[in-house]
C-alpha cells in the first residue's frame, strides 16, 4: 500500500515537470527563436537570378551580407556566413569551424564596422600569424553611410552601426562586391553583373514598398528596445522616443523603465519594437504598464516569425524588410500576466508537491 503511495507520488511529480517544462517552452517566444539554428539564409531567389560556375571559396561576416553576395553569384555557390542571425553580431565569437572557413577563403566580405564584428580584428591576426593569409577582404561600409543617432548620444557612441536596414545602403553593397567578385573571375561577370541588375531591382522594389508604408506611418511615435532600425524608421520618417537599453547588452534598470515610461506617457506614445536578438521582458513589461502594443521587428536572417498568421523562417534581406513593414502595421498586445500566472501556479504546485513527497519519507521513517 505504501509503495503504491510512493509510486503515485512519483508519476504526480513527473508528469508536473513535463507539463510546466511544457508550457514554458510553448509560451515563451525566446526560446521560439532559438530553437532552429539551421535556417541556410538566401535559399530563396528572384526568378532574375541565374547560378554562376563560380570556383571560389566565399565567406561572409553577417547573414545579412552573406544574402547579398548569394544574390551575385547565384546558387552556384554556397557562401559560409559567420553571424547566421539568432545570435547577437556585438558580442559574437566565431566557432572553430569558422575560424577554418574564413582561413580556407578566396574572399572575406564584411562590414567593416568594429561594433558589429569585435571578433574581426583577433581572429584575423591570429589566422594571419604566419602572414600566409591572403583572401581578397572587402568592406562594404562607407563612412558617408553612418549618421549620428540622437539615442545614442548619451552611450558616447553616436554612430548607429546598422546601416544596412537601409536598402539604398545595400544596393552600394551589392554594386561594390560585384565589382569585386567580377574582377576576381572574369569568365563568371557576365552571370554576375546580370544577377547584380536583377537584385538592384529587387531592392527598388523594397524602397517603393517602403515609401508606400509611410503613408501610413510617417510620424508614428515608437519606443524601440535596441538600436537597431534607425534607418529604416528614418526612412519611414517615424519619430523614435526612446530606447530602452542603456547601452549595448546592457538590462535597463528599474529607473530606466520608470523613465521610458514616463517619456511614453508624456509624448502619447503607444508602440514599443522589440527584435528576437535581445529580451523582452523590459518591453512587455513597459507594454502593459502604459496599455501600448508591440511590433517584433528583426534585423536578422535566419529567424522566424509570426507572419499573417503563420509561422515564417526570415531566409532573405527582402522578406525582412518586407515583414518589417508588416509588423509594424501590425502591433499586437502583450502576453497576458494571466499566462505568467499559470506557469508559476505549475510551478508553485511542483514545489509543494516535492515538499510533499520529502514530509511523507521523513513521516514513513520515523515511523519504522
Ligand atoms: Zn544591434
Amino acid at each position: 500500500m505504501k509503495k503504491k503511495i510512493k509510486l503515485h507520488f512519483i508519476i504526480f511529480l513527473i508528469l508536473l515537470w513535463i507539463i510546466s517544462g511544457f508550457s514554458i517552452s510553448v509560451y515563451n517566444p525566446i526560446n521560439r527563436f532559438e530553437q532552429d539554428k539551421t535556417i541556410d539564409p538566401g535559399i530563396e531567389f528572384d526568378p532574375g537570378i541565374e547560378s554562376s560556375d563560380t570556383s571560389l571559396n566565399i565567406v561572409a561576416t553577417i547573414s545579412i551580407i552573406g544574402n547579398v553576395i548569394q544574390n551575385i553569384v547565384g546558387s552556384g555557390s554556397i557562401i559560409t556566413t559567420i553571424v547566421s542571425g539568432q545570435e547577437d553580431p556585438h558580442s559574437y565569437e566565431p566557432t572553430p569551424a569558422e575560424v577554418i572557413a574564413l582561413r580556407e577563403a578566396d574572399v572575406v566580405f564584411r562590414m567593416g564596422i568594429e561594433d558589429l564584428e569585435p571578433w574581426w580584428s583577433i581572429t584575423a591576426s591570429s589566422i594571419n600569424s604566419s602572414g600566409d593569409w591572403t583572401p581578397t577582404i572587402v568592406e562594404l561600409k562607407e563612412e558617408s553611410m553612418l549618421k549620428i543617432d540622437p539615442l545614442l548620444l548619451a552611450e558616447g557612441g553616436a554612430y548607429n552601426p546598422h546601416v544596412w536596414m537601409d536598402p539604398n545602403n545595400i544596393k552600394n553593397f551589392t554594386y561594390k562586391a560585384n565589382d569585386t567578385l567580377c574582377s576576381l573571375e572574369s569568365t563568371q561577370e557576365d552571370v554576375f553583373s546580370n544577377n547584380t541588375k536583377a537584385y538592384i531591382n529587387v531592392l527598388d522594389n523594397l524602397l517603393i514598398q517602403i515609401n508606400n508604408s509611410k503613408q501610413e506611418l510617417q510620424g508614428l511615435k515608437v519606443v524601440v528596445s535596441h538600436p537597431a532600425f534607425f534607418y529604416l524608421f528614418t526612412l519611414l520618417d517615424m519619430d523614435r522616443v526612446a530606447l530602452i537599453e542603456p547601452g549595448e547588452d546592457k538590462e535597463p534598470s528599474a529607473a530606466d523603465i520608470a523613465n521610458v515610461i514616463d517619456t511614453m506617457e508624456q509624448s502619447g506614445c503607444k508602440l514599443i519594437v522589440y527584435d528576437p536578438q535581445h529580451k523582452s521582458d523590459s518591453a512587455y513589461e513597459i507594454a502593459r504598464t502604459t496599455g501600448s502594443e508591440l511590433s517584433l521587428l528583426t534585423p536578422l536572417l535566419g529567424v522566424e516569425v509570426a507572419w499573417n498568421g503563420m509561422i515564417k523562417a526570415i531566409s532573405t534581406y527582402q522578406e525582412m524588410i518586407e515583414y518589417d513593414l508588416w509588423s509594424l502595421a501590425h502591433p499586437v498586445e502583450p502576453p497576458s500576466l494571466a499566462n505568467y500566472i499559470w506557469i508559476y501556479l505549475i510551478f508553485g504546485l511542483s514545489i509543494a508537491s516535492i515538499i510533499g513527497v520529502m514530509v511523507y519519507f521523513r513521516y514513513h521513517k520515523s515511523e519504522d
